[in-house]
């Protein structure tokens, strides 16, 4: 498969050259030249398949014949090593729990999946390649554990000082090795400008072999198509249209569920639910997209004022508003909203929500009183609520239980490295190191 920039403006590339690079050198996001429409027949054999092999058979078009079959289906067995449960909590609501690998997130997918073939890639180099990424959150932890112990591989890793959770905090700047953590006086927004400026300075690129992690790489959006397929595994075959709410940040999870879609998949819409950051939902609403600077929630992976993958969103709907419009509906829901269905939730279902899943039940449940023709609601659930006890805590009035894994990070120290918010310093350190 060959990968073209949303930009319009760069040579079209290899699937090494898009997930080395992250960002095409027009500043335009990688896409594959074409996404194939599965028959019916393979659809109905996903079905029956194990999930290995179905995810093999989902990305193969995208990775061969490039990566050899032996590779990529070591790539995947690898990384996919944990279970997509679905819980039906009425028969016309499903929750997708995507949040059982190694650091309780739905990222751990792309992250995994991307570590492995980025090490792939660069087996020949002798220069080391230095991963960066920014995040409010949960990357920062997928990514590392990703990454951790990958030869010729480092990873630097910038998040917004304080507004993260303790529990995110620890498990990515607890684990030296090839990862180091850089504290970063500022916001997200700040931190994802200065790695876009990072890619963008010639003379550190020449001095350094640099490469992201966001997701603005291709590695990490392909096997987020996985979970969809595994969704439609284990629904019941559709009798009423499925509505998919997808708790949205920068927009990687729902333009991998239109790459699903594109592939044979039957959703009928997709709900971007966002929290107070509804720079999609707004756009939705009125056509006029203007990013601005985020606003703290309590589903802060979701804290967002610039949506980085919006340029996929935008092509796979030929740029057209009216198209966007008939794939994704939106809704942007408050914090007090958040935190009352959380409490409506465990209250109705004793069903244990973190505030990122809450966001998409309340998406869905707004869709639901907008459209009065019967429709299913199937929402993505992409935190494990251990993740945000405090939220949880102060929604239900009491702590979800603690998974061991997640214990025994909260008891190591955290080695991160403070910095500044200005570009300078942030240069200065990758060249030192
Ligand atoms: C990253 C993240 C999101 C947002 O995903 P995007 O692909 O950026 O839209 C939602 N929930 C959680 C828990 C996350 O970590």
């Amino acid at each position: 498969m060959r990968y073209r920039s949303t930009a319009k403006q760069a040579p079209l590339t290899s699937l090494r050259g898009a997930v080395l690079r992250g960002l095409a050198p027009d500043g335009g996001l990688y896409m594959p030249v074409e996404i194939a429409r599965r028959s019916p027949e393979e659809l109905e054999e996903f079905r029956a398949l194990p999930f290995t092999e179905v995810c093999y058979r989902v990305v193969k078009p995208f990775a061969g014949p490039e990566v050899p079959e032996e590779i990529l289906w070591q790539v995947v067995s690898e990384a996919i090593s944990f279970p997509v449960k679905l819980v039906s909590l009425s028969p016309g609501l499903h929750i997708l729990e995507l949040f059982h690998g190694p650091t309780l997130a739905f990222k751990d997918f792309g992250a995994r999946f991307m570590a492995r073939l980025m090490g792939y890639f660069v087996r020949a180099e002798t220069r080391t390649l230095t991963v960066l990424v920014a995040t409010s959150g949960d990357t920062g932890s997928a990514v590392a554990h990703g990454f951790l112990g990958v030869p010729g591989i480092r990873v630097v890793i910038l998040y917004p000082s304080k507004r993260i959770s303790e529990a995110q905090e620890k498990q990515f700047t607890t684990l030296g090795e090839n990862i180091t953590a850089l504290e970063v006086a500022g916001s997200f927004d700040d931190c994802q400008r200065l790695v876009k400026q990072a890619f963008s300075d010639v003379e550190l690129n020449k001095r350094a072999f640099l490469t992201s992690a966001n997701s603005i790489n291709i590695g990490r959006l392909l096997p987020q198509m996985f979970y969809h397929v595994a969704a439609y595994r284990q629904l019941p075959v559709a009798s009423v249209p499925l509505i998919v709410s997808v708790p949205s940040g920068n927009f990687g999870n729902l333009t991998a569920g239109i790459f699903a879609k594109r592939m044979g998949l039957p959703v009928a819409r997709f709900v971007a639910s966002t929290n107070a950051n509804d720079v999609v939902p707004e756009y939705l609403r009125s056509g006029e997209f203007h990013p601005r600077p985020a606003t703290a929630t309590y589903s802060n992976a979701m804290d967002v004022g610039s949506p980085n993958n919006f340029p996929r969103l935008l092509d796979l709907c030929r740029g057209r508003l009216e198209y966007v419009q008939r794939e994704i509906w939106g809704h942007g829901a408050t914090d007090d909203d958040t935190l009352s269905a959380m409490k409506s939730l465990y209250e109705r279902f004793n069903y244990i929500a973190d505030p990122h899943t809450a966001v998409g039940v309340l998406g869905w449940e707004a869709y639901k009183r907008a459209h009065t023709e019967p429709s299913q609601g199937l929402v993505l659930a992409t935190a494990h609520p251990a993740k945000f006890a405090d939220v949880v805590k102060r929604a239900i009035g009491v702590a979800p239980p603690l998974p061991d894994r997640l214990a025994a990070y909260l008891q190591r120290s955290k080695l991160s490295v403070p910095i500044s918010s200005g570009y300078d310093d942030f240069k200065q350190f990758l060249l030192r190191h």
